[in-house]
């Protein structure tokens, strides 16, 4: 029986200049650019790349005037390359000036992220709030109110703590922060629509670093609003801590239908690729079965029956040719992002496992003969033998391809 998709938790669609978010779209991948935005060549690279991983929106910072300034010209030279995926700018404190002194940043932006813990302090919070929301709805601009636990609003935070301190049974205080985190969001929203903005303009995120925790916040927020939702854990961290915590946290949600668009929020190590979040995200979207990028490979993990390292360079090598043949597979030869690979280690598990796949190669185990059968649609097809397995195997793959998807 073929595994149902989760039931959808139900939003109100935003367009984000053609990228749609909620209404049962399928979830979108975002990510966010390190560069500085005033440096526009790198910007415009970083942004490029970002967008041929698969970046659906890339988010920018546009933190001061040249940052602001400079942010007309990255989409026009992204234009220019061909590249329209849409800009979601990241304001905080003075977002209010920078888009009133910069209307050209402002058309130049799909999406304005709007942090309610940021934009100004007591009565100036909801002028500030206010002149953005308004200047949004006027240009037609889609808005994120974007809490974050690091920059909870304090005053709304305090107020909650008082009320909660006079009850005969107060809450614990984790239950008030995540009752602020919440109402900020949602009450923002509110108010946001008070001003002019719709409904199908609004996305929401209320994001915090720890998984237990952004799991409980978002169940809040589906039950209570039909806002589309962006999820992301904030500050994921490096590495393994990053993808597991970040998988663990969006898995939870996404299974039980919560989420509209998605953000991996890695910390880089020195050197790595900036479009490691963008992998990571279409990963845990794809092994979810929620949706399809590339080609899957499923390969085992080795053991002591595996002796040389021709196993694992294999499922290396196929894993980076399919990746990098997709952005010209998906033009030419639709629906290869559903094929299945598998390479496996030795006969134990690779006769069957490969019988699973669309395409699948057993290789020799210790003691075996060094020949590796290849297995297309379940039935074993040919016997690979010699020093230049790799490149038989990508030529059987790519005639599948040309077979199976190149008819479009
Ligand atoms: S398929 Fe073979 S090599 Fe791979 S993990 Fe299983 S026993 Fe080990």
């Amino acid at each position: 029986m073929s595994q149902l998709p989760p039931k959808r938790h139900e939003t109100q669609a935003v367009d984000i200049d053609g990228v749609m978010i909620g209404g049962g779209h399928p979830i979108v991948v975002q990510s966010m650019t390190n560069t500085d935005t005033a440096d526009v060549e790198a910007t415009v690279t970083q942004v490029a790349t970002l967008a041929q991983a698969g970046s659906e929106i890339v988010r920018i910072t546009v933190d001061r005037d040249e940052a602001a300034r400079a942010v007309p010209h990255i989409r026009e030279k992204l234009l220019a390359l061909g590249v329209d995926v849409p800009l979601a700018g990241d304001f905080h404190y003075v977002g209010h000036k920078l888009l009133a002194d910069n209307p050209a940043c402002a058309e130049a932006l799909a999406k304005f992220r709007i942090n309610p813990g940021n934009v100004g302090f007591k009565e100036k919070k909801d002028q500030q709030f206010a002149a953005m929301i308004e200047l949004a709805a006027k240009l037609d601009k889609a808005v994120r109110i974007g809490v974050n636990w690091g920059s909870l609003d304090q005053d709304l935070a305090q107020s909650l703590m008082d009320e909660n301190a006079k009850l005969a049974d107060p809450h614990p205080p984790e239950d008030v922060t995540r009752e602020a985190l919440v109402r900020s969001a949602l009450d923002s929203a509110k108010r946001a629509e008070e001003l002019g903005l719709g409904a199908d303009r609004i996305i929401i995120s209320c994001k915090v670093s720890e998984v237990p925790e952004l799991v409980k916040v978002y169940r809040i927020l589906a039950e209570r609003s039909s806002y589309a939702l962006h999820l992301g854990l904030t500050e994921a961290g490096m590495g393994d801590k990053g993808v597991v915590a970040s998988t663990a946290a969006l898995a939870v949600l996404l299974s039980e239908g919560i989420g509209d668009t998605i953000r991996v929020s890695l910390t880089p190590e020195p050197g790595a690729p900036r479009e490691r979040e963008v992998h990571v995200a279409q990963e845990i979207l794809q092994s979810l079965h929620l949706r399809s990028f590339t080609p899957q490979v499923t390969a085992c993990p080795g053991c002591g029956r595996t002796t040389s390292t021709l196993f694992q360079e294999l499922a290396q090598d196929i894993q980076a040719y399919v990746r990098g043949r997709m952005p010209q597979w998906q033009k030419t030869h639709p629906g290869a992002e559903n094929l299945k690979l598998a390479v496996m280690g030795c006969i134990v598990n690779g006769p069957g496992e490969s019988k699973q796949a669309d395409i699948g190669i057993s290789l020799p185990g210790t003691g075996e003969a060094p020949s590796a059968p290849v297995f297309i649609d379940g039935e074993k097809v040919a016997t690979l033998k010699g020093d230049d397995l790799a490149r038989q195997f990508q030529s059987m793959v790519e005639d599948y391809v040309q077979k199976r998807y190149g008819g479009a």
